[in-house]
């Protein structure tokens, strides 16, 4: 470590990225990305951008065209819409323009892990809000705070989805706090929050297109709010990069909004291997919680999933492994194509 660092930078570990196996035929079920590939109208939208022949002049430092496909999608205004370079950048822009030092903000205690990281990166106390023994959100005040509130709906790892009238309970705890629901995987789950915001001035929904979009390389995430939650974060970002998403993934991303149809029919399709997926890890004796995301938090029965973790990676399928404080013996497995589940649902059975 270079004594040069400041503080922050001491006390920040480094980060420990997703594990790549440089095998060609690899079954990557390890970072929840879509197994598919994009609608073609994104390739064809990124194509036109770069035969526009316009990669000299910086992109619109609005992102007009991007926020007014979010906008449309979900019936809200531009001004309603903040969009950055992947959910992880928009959530730390959150960070600095809601929380402050000194306030204590609460999370779940199992939930994404960036959400410590970002407190101490940015000196915000927090509190983990313990849950219930089967991964659900306490309904009691817990979560009422003095600082915000910050939590995956799904949550993740556990893939549980909490119903709506959890999250406003939450949001009337904290009239006087900013709460930023992180739907990631909502689009393989129930309604999302966006629905609320009207009522809330207090609420930020923050989305991905790495997930359902199924574009984790472009690296565009979004937040939804009123419009002045949503000015807030343009002051933070414009001083640090006004031109955050760059012409390309401006350009395919605001073609994967367009296209509803494509979309629509992957989700269904990642929901329908994940049912298929749940009954035969059931079957062969699993712990599965119910999930309403793009992966499964299942626990093995009698067995280390270390070594389970380990002998499915030697057969080259790729799941992550969990055994931490509150979830100890846990493979969290993305849901990919029916055909790689199949083959992963094969090595299992001779493992166990
Ligand atoms: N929130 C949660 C809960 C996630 O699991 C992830 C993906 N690892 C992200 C945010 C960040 O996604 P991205 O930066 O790709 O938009």
């Amino acid at each position: 470590m270079s004594r040069f660092l400041s503080t922050v930078a001491k006390r920040t570990e480094p980060y420990v990225p997703g594990e790549q196996l440089n095998q060609p035929d690899i079954i990557k079920l390890n970072t929840n990305e879509n197994p598919y590939p994009p609608s073609p109208k994104v390739l064809a939208a990124i194509q036109k951008a770069l035969d526009d022949n316009s990669l000299q002049r910086y992109p619109s430092p609005t992102a007009d065209p991007l926020r007014h496909a979010i906008a449309d999608t979900y019936g809200l205004t531009k001004e309603q819409v903040f969009v950055g370079n992947g959910s992880d950048e928009v959530l730390a822009f959150s960070f600095m323009a809601f929380f402050e030092p000194g306030k204590t903000i609460k999370f779940p205690e199992i939930s994404y892990s960036f959400y410590p990281v970002y407190s101490k990166i940015f000196n915000i106390p927090f509190e983990k809000v313990p849950l219930n023994e089967d991964f659900t959100l306490p309904m009691e005040n817990f979560f009422q705070s003095d600082g915000g509130v910050i939590l995956p709906n799904p949550n993740a790892p556990t893939s549980i989805y909490a119903d709506l009238d959890v999250i406003e309970g939450i949001l009337q705890q904290n009239r006087d706090q900013v709460v930023v629901i992180d739907e990631a995987y909502i689009d393989f789950a129930g309604p999302s929050a966006i629905k609320l915001i009207d009522r809330y001035d207090n609420l930020l929904v923050i989305q991905t297109t790495s997930k359902s979009r199924a574009l984790a390389g472009l690296r565009v995430g979004f937040a939804l709010g009123q419009p002045e939650l949503i000015e807030g974060l343009t002051r933070i970002k414009d001083s640090f990069n006004s031109y955050t998403v760059d012409r390309l993934a401006m350009a395919g991303a605001t073609a994967a909004f367009q296209d509803h149809a494509y979309f629509s029919e992957s989700t269904k399709k990642i929901i329908r291997t994940r049912e298929r997926c749940v009954q035969s890890l059931i079957e062969m004796g699993f712990d599965v919680v119910p999930s309403d995301a793009n992966f499964l938090f299942a626990k093995p029965a009698n067995l280390d999933a270390l070594v389970l973790y380990e002998q499915l990676k030697e057969r080259g399928i790729l799941v992550r492994h969990f055994d931490q404080e509150g979830i100890n013996n846990y493979l969290r497995i993305t849901i990919g194509t029916d055909e790689q589940m199949e083959v992963l649902v094969e090595a299992l059975k001779q493992l166990i």
